[in-house]
């Protein structure tokens, strides 16, 4: 299915104003470089998580580039999400899948072999659950598409027997690919694909990320009952046991022990998450009815209440115990809050630990760094401000299109541009640091 209802494409003026003149200049001799060149991206869900945030924003910037993308999403019944959620929580290493799971997504891919539009020249694919679609292209199409692979999770390391044969099956499909793509050094594996590092980006002009009236920060507040008198600690994530929501509570009630606050979980579904269910019948128990408690199940598209939340806010958490990037952390930092997350994927490329946040580990250390920065708000302002310039430099939608341009250049006309942080590794030009920071997979 193609998605139509994508906002309008952005006036770049608009960015020019955030990001400077220079970078939009820039991207835009990039794009004049691949004028004609037709871009195709592929993911399995329209709404919720991290992929389709970036999706909905990156294509309509790449049309208002005047590069023609389109985003399809796979056609795909419940039970495959749930294989392929399986597939998604052992990649990050957790036990579970097992090769009689492996029928079951072939089926579903093999219905999905007709999304490739003929003519779009770079495909990207995100995640695993359409990795296997390139099978289904045959070996003129090959030659005559670039295909790209960009992984989300935070693969981790997995030494049993099934781990190894999954690891195998993945790594021969990676390697089919034209590049793969990942989001930091730890998510990097040691597999014969051209592999690029860029990180994911926020849209400082979505719904979700840009500035909001006070009036509507407090209107959001009042819908919910959040007492706007009391700091506010919140975690925005879907309801998955990797972001540890149960984790943030306890840290939270060991916090109001001593300083009077509040906690809010914001987190809604996405339909290729079947766990999340599951995961927020366990958050409600934990919470058990307790008035500083807010546990909210939000609809798909409640961006602008999201945002207003993250507003509201005098701490961001993101706890995660795994995490490709965590586009939250730069959603946190970007509206200026201190950002105390998980020291682990993606996150401490976003955090630098005591400067615009804090990396915790631990439940006791998160309790210790909320009541930190609650006892020590100049403190925590300061982290604010440090982090929305760091945001500003890094993890910006036109930073990341023009990384993700930069590829698709080097790809269809052999040319990597120098501004980009683009950072390239091949197995064939392995150096130690590179080998130090991939994974054995
Ligand atoms: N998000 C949302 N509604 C929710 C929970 C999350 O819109 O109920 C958004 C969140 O603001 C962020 C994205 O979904 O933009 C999550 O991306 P992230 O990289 O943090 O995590 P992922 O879900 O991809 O693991």
């Amino acid at each position: 299915m193609i998605v139509t209802d994508l906002p309008p494409s952005p006036s770049l003026r608009e960015f020019r104003n955030i990001v400077g003149e220079e970078r939009i200049s820039e991207i835009e001799e990039i794009a004049e470089r691949l004028r004609g060149v037709k871009l195709q991206e592929i993911n399995s869900t329209r709404y919720g998580g991290g992929v389709a945030e970036i999706l909905m924003s990156y294509v309509p910037f790449l049309n208002a580039l005047g590069l023609e993308t389109v985003w399809s999403v796979m056609d795909a019944e419940p039970v495959f999400f749930e294989v392929t959620k399986t597939l998604h929580n052992f990649l990050q290493g957790r036990d579970g899948f097992s090769t009689s799971m492996i029928e079951t997504y072939w089926e579903t891919i093999k219905k999905n072999e007709g999304i490739f539009e003929e003519d779009c020249d770079v495909v990207t694919i995100h995640d695993p659950q359409p990795l296997g679609l390139i099978e289904y292209l045959t070996k003129d199409e090959l030659d005559r598409k670039r295909l790209i692979w960009r992984c989300h999770v935070q693969l981790e390391t997995l030494s049993t027997n099934t781990a190894e044969d999954i690891g195998n099956i993945i790594r021969k499909l990676v390697e089919k690919y034209h590049a793969s793509i990942f989001s930091s050094f730890q998510c990097l594996p040691l597999w014969c694909v051209p592999s690029f590092i860029i990180p994911p980006f926020i849209d400082p002009i979505s719904e979700k990320n840009r500035d909001l009236p006070q009036r509507e920060i407090d209107a959001t507040l009042e819908k919910y009952g959040i007492d706007p008198e009391r700091p506010i600690v919140t975690q925005v994530s879907r309801y998955d046991v990797f972001k540890d929501p149960v984790g943030v509570i306890e840290a939270f009630r060991y916090v109001r022990r001593k300083v009077p606050c509040q906690l809010v979980l914001v987190g809604g579904r996405a339909c290729d998450d079947p766990e999340c269910f599951f995961v927020l019948r366990t958050v409600r128990q934990a919470a058990e009815d307790d008035p500083d408690i807010y546990v909210l199940d939000l609809p798909p598209n409640s961006h602008r209440e999201i945002n207003a939340l993250q507003r509201a806010s005098t701490i961001i958490v993101q706890k995660s115990l795994k995490e490709g990037f965590g586009l939250t952390v730069a959603e946190g930092l970007w509206k200026g809050k201190p950002v105390i997350g998980g020291n682990v994927g993606g996150i401490p490329m976003q955090v630098r630990d005591g400067w615009n946040g804090y990396l915790v580990s631990t439940i006791r250390e998160t309790a210790d760094r909320i009541l930190h920065l609650l006892r020590h708000p100049d403190k925590a302002e300061e982290m604010g401000r440090r982090g929305r310039a760091y945001v500003r430099e890094h993890f910006l939608l036109p930073r990341g299109v023009q990384d993700h341009l930069a590829v698709v250049d080097q790809l269809v006309n052999g040319k990597i541009t120098a501004r980009s942080s683009v950072i390239c590794y091949h197995p064939n030009i392995l150096t130690e640091k590179f080998a130090a920071r991939a994974l054995q997979y």
